[in-house]
């Protein structure tokens, strides 16, 4: 009997699989990867064939499971359409959107409807969708869990916006242990509201009086505390953009412990450096914020050592007038970057100056974000997984311009900054024309 036709085959003299870089023949048909050969087997019988220049390297596409659509309600700030459109260009095939920033917030099975509703009219990469967990909402977290929800956001002080309120100690450890019920997965905003209300308040244009009005000890006691409640009740816990370095040597030794907590960090906690964010440059502000040159560099150990599992966007988006850069005020001024089209340029720019590869790359932004969230068919070249694979040319320059981004907003902190790494093309379910789908927890 002769082979099963492929769909699609795509030849690549430099492939990262199973954790390193190799030649390879990948196989797609009805959108999954159904062979890996070596490169030399012959051509294969496939409808398309696509063949890589010398200088591309084939990636599986990035799942970035924290990204701020906004959509319905600020869709001003982004919305489907733009996100998605973005994250593609950047070679992510997969967001999991968060429950904030959108109205309604995604605190209950209604106002996830909605959001699916307009994500699935509009979305050109595969989403998926985390529930919220606000006070009083505990009875909501199991049907929004049975709804297809991946886990849970919660705030330990105020979000930024009204609708989406802060859990005291007292209500995370009751909705932890709801949670643990049913297998979930809390993820959390981890600064302590009590450390940052005594710090000083932020105000003005110097970058270092935001830094002061946020300080290490804030999610260094956040995070102490979640652990702490994780030990508790059993619950899965995730701790969200980590900042400050400090807290390293508590999440290791947890997780040496068996407490089952994960941690993600960002593109601009390891790109930029507190000393150097001019003043009045509001572009930068975010929370936790961005620290010293020396956090960073630990950050990239916690990186090394496995301490930090994943590397997310945390995309948080808003409208030019928001970041009010008529004063340049750090504490008037919306918290959040935009980086969804750049964050892999950025991270592989910096990550190569230390000697990192591709490899790894990978292993941060796409096999380990998947695995968190359950998603063990993505983030992977595997036979078996989803054909959602992206061409990089690692080595070609570009100049960050934030007119050309797909972001709805002209508005990043990455903007006119020279980085090495461009998507050529990416395939979703083997089709460079497909649209995504939206994604339930497995
Ligand atoms: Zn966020």
């Amino acid at each position: 009997m002769p082979p099963v036709q492929s769909d699609l085959v795509v030849r690549a003299s430099r492939a990262v699989i199973g954790g390193q870089e190799v030649a390879a023949s990948i196989s797609v048909r009805d959108g999954r990867i159904v062979a890996i050969d070596f490169v030399d087997a012959g051509v294969p019988d496939a409808a398309l064939v696509v063949e890589l220049d010398p200088d591309e390297v084939l990636l599986p596409g990035l799942v970035d499971t924290h990204v701020h659509v906004n959509e319905p309600g600020r869709t001003e700030w982004e919305g489907f359409a733009s996100a998605t459109r973005a994250a593609a260009a950047g070679g992510i095939t997969t967001i999991v959107d968060m429950p904030l920033n959108s109205i309604p917030p995604t605190v209950d099975v209604a106002a996830l409807e909605i959001k699916r509703k307009v994500a699935a009219e509009k979305s050109v990469v595969n989403v998926g969708f985390w529930g919220g967990a606000v006070p009083g909402n505990v009875d909501q977290l199991r049907p929004l869990h049975d709804a297809g929800v991946f886990g849970f956001k919660c705030f330990l002080l105020a979000s930024g916006v009204d609708e989406f309120p802060p859990l005291t100690l007292p209500e995370l450890e009751k909705a932890l242990i709801e949670i643990a019920s049913f297998d979930g997965l809390m993820i959390v905003h981890a600064e302590n509201a009590e450390v940052i209300a005594e710090a000083p308040p932020a105000a003005g244009r110097e970058y270092s009086g935001f830094l002061e009005s946020r300080p290490r000890a804030a999610e260094n006691r956040a995070i102490e505390q979640v652990i702490a409640l994780s030990r508790q009740t059993g619950c899965r816990v995730h701790i969200l953009h980590l900042s400050s370095a400090d807290a390293l040597p508590m999440i290791a030794a947890a997780k040496r412990d068996g407490v089952r907590v994960t941690v993600e960090t960002c593109p601009h906690y390891l790109c930029f450096a507190a000393e150097a964010v001019p003043a009045g440059a509001t572009q930068f502000k975010c929370c936790p914020p961005i620290r010293e040159a020396g956090n960073r560099e630990a950050l990239w150990q916690g990186l090394l050592d496995g301490t930090i599992d994943t590397i997310v966007t945390d995309h948080s988006p808003c409208t030019p007038d928001l970041k009010r850069f008529d004063t340049g005020d750090f504490g008037d001024a919306w918290g959040g970057i935009a980086s969804l089209q750049v964050s892999l340029a950025a991270v592989w720019t910096e990550a190569r100056a230390r000697g990192f590869t591709l490899t790894d790359i990978v292993r941060w932004m796409a096999t380990n974000t998947a695995d968190q969230v359950g998603m063990t068919d993505r983030g992977r070249i595997e036979i078996g997984s989803a054909a959602d694979l992206v061409v990089f040319a690692p080595d070609e320059k570009f100049t960050v311009d934030v007119a050309q981004l797909y972001h709805r907003n002209p508005v990043t902190a990455y903007d006119r900054l020279g980085l090495s790494g461009v998507v050529r093309r990416s395939w979703i379910a083997g089709s460079e024309s497909s649209t995504g789908r939206l994604l339930l927890r497995y």
